[in-house]
């Protein structure tokens, strides 16, 4: 057997320790034979004081450290490009294994700083104004692979170590991809941002966004007591299957009672769901969708986020006008409810979600597909139009 196929079996042998949960930290230790403490122990120099290095780690004896790298690793995604906007904004893309590209997007807002974090690499869901949804599925992230863009935006920030201020103090789930479609690692990844351990995030402050994965859901809550975002964009079932088709299976009126059962089984009970609402221009932007809007939200404790519709090249759906949005703001205050506008931010950067990975990594080739069907799609039309009704339907017959 040559060298290189050696190395490369051992190294797909090797444990990475990136992405271990606590207790999956434990049950390693364990089955090394070692007392549980080392796991906290490795858990603190990985997310606390941002080592990756077994020779780093001081209070680990030489011995247990030449023995760890035998058996175990802690690989990171690598870091392709980062993209610092002018506004603060910072964007990495990020190669993971295979090959594939995904974005991690750090937003600053005074005191605040949001990471937004993927869970797969591209979308099943294909959410029709949606870039990530364009590029088809690929596969879903690891938990090391998720909880790596954290690390990687930690380290830029310099913010491993003692006393180093917090950058990123919060984190939502609403990058690349439908979380709870990749439940276990993005439930062991949160675990971690809020493991005292780790990184120390408050469970107010890390969030979940899901487009309505029902059943996951309810499970949801019975591991973990984040946040939740709904991605909603629609205020009657006819609108949101055109726009969110996973709503097909979970329409709305079952999606609200299942975010509701979350929120009121969470330990504090004052917290609110936030609806996520993109605003696309002539589509779901009008003051009787804002209307219907706030008397389907009537008996939901929630905050509504207004995301105006980022255009991207493989989508026809029109920017929200500032007098549309701001209509439709307004009827939301005045019905009672926080409506919230989300500023456009990191543009010369291409920050909205999957413009980045799209452009550099289409590897479904379902870009590629989509423009090719919505040609076809434009010749039948065309070859309509030339005729004349009773043409039409002899033309469409064949
Ligand atoms: S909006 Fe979210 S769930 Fe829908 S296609 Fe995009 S990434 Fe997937």
């Amino acid at each position: 057997m040559s060298v290189e196929i050696q190395n490369a079996q051992s190294a797909i042998a090797k444990v990475n320790l990136m992405g271990l949960s606590e207790e999956k930290m434990v049950a390693f230790f364990e089955s090394l034979g070692e007392k549980r403490f080392r796991a906290t122990q490795v858990l603190k120099w990985i997310h606390q004081m941002g080592v990756i290095d077994f020779d780093d780690m001081s209070n680990i004896s030489k011995a247990l450290r030449a023995r760890l790298k035998d058996v175990a690793e802690m690989r990171l995604p690598e870091v392709l490009e980062q993209h610092d906007s002018a506004d603060g904004t910072r964007k990495f893309l990020i190669k993971v294994d295979g090959g594939s590209a995904i974005e991690t997007v750090f937003i600053p807002d005074g005191e605040r700083g949001t990471l937004c974090v993927s869970s797969q690499i591209g979308c099943s869901l294909d959410c029709s104004f949606c870039a990530t949804g364009k590029q088809g599925f690929n596969r879903d992230l690891t938990a090391a692979e998720i909880i790596g863009q954290v690390w990687i935006a930690a380290k830029s920030f310099g913010q491993f170590g003692e006393k180093r201020p917090r950058i990123i103090t919060n984190v939502v789930m609403m990058g690349m991809g439908e979380p709870l479609l990749n439940f276990h690692n993005v439930v062991d990844s949160m675990n971690l941002m809020m493991h005292d351990n780790c990184y120390c995030i408050s469970k107010r402050r890390v969030t979940l966004s899901t487009s309505g994965v029902v059943p996951a859901l309810d499970k949801l809550g019975e591991l973990t007591d984040v946040c939740l975002a709904i991605s909603l964009h629609a205020p009657n079932d006819e609108l949101r299957n055109e726009l969110v088709p996973i709503n097909k299976k979970y329409p709305i009126a079952m999606l609200l009672d299942s975010a509701q059962r979350y929120i009121e089984g969470l330990p504090d009970n004052h917290r609110k769901v936030t609806i996520e609402y993109t605003l696309i221009g002539g589509v779901n932007d009008r003051p009787h969708h804002a209307h219907e809007l706030a008397e389907l939200l009537r008996d939901v404790p929630v905050k509504i986020n207004l995301i105006p519709f980022n255009p991207f090249s493989l989508s026809d759906y029109k920017r929200v006008s500032n007098n549309a949005m701001r209509t439709f703001q307004e009827i939301l205050t005045k019905a009672g409810y926080i409506a919230t506008v989300r500023t456009t931010r990191g543009d010369d950067i291409d920050a909205a979600c999957g413009q980045l990975a799209g452009a550099v990594n289409d590897r479904t080739r379902r870009a590629e597909r989509y423009r090719a069907m919505s040609a076809q799609v434009d010749k039948l039309e065309e070859n309509l139009l030339a005729r004349t009704p009773e043409e039409a339907i002899k033309f469409v017959a064949q």
